[in-house]
């Protein structure tokens, strides 16, 4: 006879009491089993800030539990008996602990579903695999909705989602149901720039000192990470339910009002703006979607916030974070190895750093390191535009997405990563690439008053990085991207360059990659 009915297996992003693995548990027969693991630090060069974000999260989930009854099984980093990775520490704990079955929430990452898989299997144990609940939308449903179709595109698969979860609909007065405010999108009213004056007082971001365990954390990856990239004093994310419910409803009264409307904007030395800070907190499933949904709903019919602001949220949560992931489980495994625009360039190691004198990227690259956070239009149009221009080889750039972010985890990282931001899977994630020159930077922020670099120049000492690296991708790409009709306006301005300016072009570009451009000597810390 087995000891235990079911070990109940939780990974480090599947921090939720209510989650499907512990439907029907029970005290008396089951139990619950967690491991700290070097190789989940190690096998991209993680940050210190993500690291500590996810054993810190951990181990207050660990007192949770414990506090609601469950016997737990968990391994800290450090203990004798510890094997390093997640299947070799499951399989010696199936030996010692001889439970019926393995339970669990499916995981959120290709790689660690086979190990567990794999560790069942030789273990001869059967393995209960259950539904996600923290998604609006089953693989299933999405693989259904991908079927037939010859290309996807987020904005069909959010209208679905409107639909069918009944968000943000009005009707059904006989007319049928439309979106409320009579339209999908409003993309005209969001995305300005602050201008002139500067964001003004924005709300300050809810921090949360740490605790007496959060700081054992902070210590332990301080000396056992010492060599990982990014910085700790200033960690201050939430790592709890509890603090986590206090982000969200901070965020809905304080931020979501202006959320819509700055969107896209940056600004120097402010990484929090109007941004909710709450893609960690989701990813390790401390919150629900659904609740978050739902209470920028509420905002919009009390009238706390305009639906323009609301419905551009809501957008990123129901739309862009469900679609990844349908993305992500429908075109695993061969999506991690694709490389459409054959990249072959070395990440510039000053990524790492933050050694650079492009006073757009030293900005986002300071605060990635001392926060693990960056916003959109930063991993878009900054560090993922560049890398992109540059030709750096897809599977390097996404290992720096998945290292530096506190909200990394692979469904969601690698999507936005080789597909948004890389164009590494050829069309599937998005329509083309999104390229730029350094005005589009210029536009959103005060960066380029204070470069060295003029993002108006595209050859010469002065030359924006950007401004050269985009002409000379379009250059490289021309025949490929001719055919893109979404593309065809950017690629006809190629022609009309002479060969001289051409010439000067790609000299700068492969000075650019030699690295005889863009590096600091001196790394500036962010505040
Ligand atoms: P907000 O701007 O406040 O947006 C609200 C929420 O919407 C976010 O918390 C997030 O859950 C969701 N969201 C927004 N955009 C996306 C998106 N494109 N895909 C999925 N969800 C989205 N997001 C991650 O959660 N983890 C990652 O590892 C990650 N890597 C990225 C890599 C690249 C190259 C790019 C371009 C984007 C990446 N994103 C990732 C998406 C997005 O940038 C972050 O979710 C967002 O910046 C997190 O900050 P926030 O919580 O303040 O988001
Ligand atoms: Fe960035 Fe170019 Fe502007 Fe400098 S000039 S801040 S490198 S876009």
């Amino acid at each position: 006879m087995p000891e235990l009915r079911s070990l109940i297996v939780v990974l480090g992003d599947q921090l939720d009491l209510e989650a499907s693995a512990f439907d029907g548990f029970d005290a008396d027969l089951d139990a619950v089993w967690m491991a700290e693991v070097d190789e989940e630090s190690t096998h991209v060069w993680s940050s210190k800030p993500r690291i500590v974000m996810f054993l810190a999260a951990m181990r207050h989930f660990a007192l949770a539990l414990r506090a609601a009854g469950r016997t737990l099984h968990y391994t800290r980093l450090g203990d004798p008996e510890n094997r390093g990775s997640l299947g070799a520490q499951l399989h010696a704990d199936i030996l010692r602990l001889r439970p019926g079955r393995l339970v669990m929430t499916a995981p959120g990452d290709w790689r660690v579903l086979q190990a567990i898989k794999g560790v069942a299997g030789a273990s001869n144990l059967p393995l209960d695999i259950r539904e996600d609940r923290h998604f609006f939308t089953g693989i299933r449903e999405f693989a259904a909705h991908a079927k037939g179709r010859k290309s996807l595109r987020m904005e069909y698969f959010y209208r679905e989602q409107r639909k069918r979860h009944h968000v943000l609909m009005q009707g059904d007065g006989g007319k049928g149901v439309e979106p409320v405010g009579g339209q999908w999108n409003f993309d005209a009213e969001n995305r300005e720039a602050f201008g002139a004056a500067g964001p003004g007082a924005v709300p300050p971001r809810v921090s949360f000192e740490p605790d007496a365990v959060t700081r054992e954390v902070i210590a332990l990856v301080d000396t056992r990470f010492a060599q990982h990239p990014g910085r700790l004093e200033s960690f201050a994310w939430p790592v709890t339910r509890a603090q986590a419910l206090r982000s969200m409803r901070a965020f809905i009264a304080d931020r979501l009002p202006l959320f819509g409307r700055y969107q896209d904007a940056m600004w120097p030395g402010d990484p929090w703006l109007h941004h909710s800070h709450l893609s960690a907190a989701l990813n390790l499933k401390l919150l629900n979607p659904r609740e978050v949904v739902a209470a920028a709903e509420a905002a919009n019919r009390t009238g706390h916030a305009p639906l323009a602001s609301v419905e551009g949220f809501i957008r990123q949560i129901l739309g862009w974070r469900e679609y990844v992931r349908g993305i992500y489980w429908t075109q695993m495994p061969g999506y991690a190895e694709r490389n459409a625009l054959d990249a072959q360039q070395d990440l510039p190691a000053w990524y790492w750093t933050g050694a650079t004198d492009m006073a757009c990227l030293r900005d986002a690259l300071a605060q990635t390191l001392t926060h693990g956070y960056a916003n959109h239009i930063q991993r878009l149009m900054v560090t993922g535009l560049y890398a992109l221009m540059l030709g750096v080889q897809p599977k390097q750039v996404h290992a720096w997405y998945l290292a530096v972010y506190v909200d990394a985890v692979e469904w969601v990282e690698l999507p936005n990563t080789l597909g948004m931001s890389q164009y590494a899977d050829g069309g599937v994630m998005g329509s083309k690439p999104y390229i730029a020159t350094g005005k589009y930077i210029q536009r959103m922020s005060p960066h380029c008053k204070s470069c060295r670099y003029d993002p108006a120049q595209r050859t010469g000492e002065n030359a924006c990085p950007f401004t050269t690296l985009y002409w000379d991708f379009l250059m490289r790409h021309e025949a490929a991207l001719a055919g893109n009709p979404r593309m065809s306006l950017q690629v006809k301005n190629v022609a009309r360059l002479s060969e001289e300016q051409k010439q000067a072009i790609q000299a700068r570009a492969v000075s650019i990659r030699r690295g005889e451009v863009g590096v600091a000597v001196e790394v500036e810390r962010d505040g």
